[in-house]
């Protein structure tokens, strides 16, 4: 079921969310179906209002190579010192881009659906966006970043 994906100034976007104990039904395929319908690279629980520390993110479905990812209870553990810039957009501010520096490499620790636990370093948009969605979960938005300086990064 495709959810309706909070806009900014909405409040709940500013809040930063609950460790998840129970999964709810039906919110991780949500999540999927709305994301792609809404074209985008990462969605995190709290843009449809679900107040919980979870994201997904399938950075290469848009060029045909399916690549989904179910963060649960993310923590970042490392991040590089050597920043990367990329131009980034996000589903809850439409029409809005802004090129954003962030660590271009970032190590996280979390739970998959199974209940598993995964440890990767991530670089590249793949760092980008689990740090992006990331952000989501604290309460904060591209907006709250400065733009970035130099070239941008596809
Ligand atoms: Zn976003």
């Amino acid at each position: 079921m495709i959810r309706p994906i909070l806009h900014a100034p909405d409040a709940r976007l500013a809040e930063v969310c609950a460790p998840v104990e129970t999964l709810p039904d039906g919110l991780i395929e949500d999540m999927f179906e709305t994301m792609y319908a809404a074209h985008g690279r990462g969605l995190a629980a709290p843009q449809i209002g679900v107040m919980l520390r979870l994201f997904i993110t399938d950075v290469g479905w848009t060029e045909g190579q399916m690549q989904p990812i179910v963060m649960i209870n993310p923590v970042i553990e490392w991040v590089s010192e050597a920043q990367s810039v990329f131009e980034e957009a996000c589903l809850s501010i439409p029409d809005f881009s802004r090129k954003l520096a962030r660590p271009a490499q970032a190590r996280f620790r979390w739970t998959d659906l199974a209940g598993a636990e995964h440890v990767a370093e991530l670089d590249g948009i793949d760092a980008t966006c689990a740090q992006h969605e990331m952000d989501h979960l604290d309460g904060r938005l591209i907006t709250d970043h400065p733009q970035a300086q130099g070239e941008a990064h596809a």
